[in-house]
């Protein structure tokens, strides 16, 4: 049973400044829920956006202001006795609001797995993997800058697939910059962009022609996440993988999106889905219909990372790997222990639960409330 919810605004600048079309972050503000239970077992999760309200409909005050209010008191009312009860009340009750659903569930289901003594993984589906593959994304704005640092993750092999974010200069400046960084970076590294929305349906018709000729390997989401049509028609017309990630919005457009041949890949994220639980079936959904697999980010922090990999530990098939670098672009560590990353692989915590400690003399000096 639940005795109380907690949540905290933690705020961490991050390393450098992360451009995307929608927003340039220094700031990334952590929404911390602890949940602690009538057995004195306490379980974590954690809600980021990006970009304030830029990217979603969230922000993190939203996350945090609609668990106090509303989410919290119906859960502690509920009397729920495990956390699939819990989140079936929370489901049927509450509209929206999937990054704070998300952060909840993963509370629970870090104290349930605690409860129980094993990873949260193994209530997941079960462990297939013990670590994933990183992708670093480069989004510094700046060509030389980003083969400079692309370079640097080379050799301290941390990561070797590249993500540019683009779409907030022109096309043809968009197409240069990455045609110029696969070719520094050469044959053995992994090089995708992701256009975060910002081209029409025939500006992306020509860049990603030019994008696969230079041998980039993915595109993501090139067009608006609406526009599921033709998003369905760029991936049919390209051997290059098209992914959705915005117009993934939990299991309800992963269907729509699979039943309509809509994309190759789905980047799936444990706070768009609306949870773990709902995640995995987003990735069921994938599985099923043929579509490949990537591991994304909402630039969690730790908690929402290690959630993130847990789930994506279970996946069957993650041929595109996972983009867990959040910590990474943090300048504050609120763990005990930081998560391992070496020879380019997040390594999946293995204790109970999260299998994380949170340093709580960090999070009291970081927090904002
Ligand atoms: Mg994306």
């Amino acid at each position: 049973m639940i005795e109380s919810i907690q949540t905290l605004l933690v705020d961490v600048p991050t390393i450098r400044p992360h451009k995307l079309s929608v927003a340039t972050m220094k700031t990334q503000t952590l929404v911390l829920v602890r949940v602690l239970c009538t057995d004195g077992i306490e379980g974590w999760g954690e809600a980021t956006t990006i970009g304030g309200l830029a990217y979603g409909e969230e922000s993190p005050e939203s996350v945090k202001a609609n668990i106090d209010a509303h989410i919290a008191p119906l859960m502690l009312a509920c009397g729920a006795k495990n956390a699939a009860q819990a989140m079936a009340q929370v489901r049927r009750a509450i509209r929206g609001n999937r990054f704070a659903k998300c952060a909840l569930e993963t509370a629970l289901l870090d104290a349930e797995a605690q409860r129980l003594g094993v990873p949260l993984s193994e209530l997941l589906g079960g462990r297939l993997r013990d670590e994933l593959p990183v992708a670093w994304t480069l989004a510094s704005g700046d060509t030389a800058r980003d083969i400079a640092e692309a370079e640097q993750m080379l050799a301290a092999r941390r990561h070797r697939i590249f993500k540019l974010k683009i779409g907030l200069r022109t096309v043809r400046e968009d197409v240069a910059h990455s045609l110029a960084i696969k070719r520094a970076l050469g044959d053995s590294v992994s090089v995708r962009v992701d256009v975060n929305q910002a081209w029409s349906e025939q500006e992306a018709t020509r860049a990603i022609a030019a994008l696969q000729d230079g041998g980039i390997d993915l595109i993501e989401q090139p067009v608006r996440a609406e526009q599921r049509g033709a998003l369905a028609r760029l991936a049919a017309a390209h051997a290059v993988p098209v992914m959705a990630d915005e117009a993934l919005t939990g299991p309800a457009s992963a269907f729509d999106i699979a039943r309509h041949d809509g994309a190759d890949v789905f980047a799936i994220k444990i706070a768009q889905s609306g949870g773990l639980v709902p995640a995995a079936q987003v990735a069921a959904i994938a599985h099923t219909a043929g579509i490949g697999l990537y591991g994304g980010t909402m630039l969690e922090g730790p908690v929402g990372t290690a959630a993130s990999a847990h789930l994506f530990a279970t996946f069957e098939e993650l041929a595109y790997g996972t983009e867990l670098f959040g910590p990474l672009l943090l300048t504050e560590q609120i763990l005990a222990e930081p998560l391992i990353y070496r020879d380019f692989m997040l390594q999946v915590p293995s204790r109970p639960g999260l299998g994380i400690q949170l340093d709580h003399d960090r999070i009291a000096a970081l927090r904002r409330n």
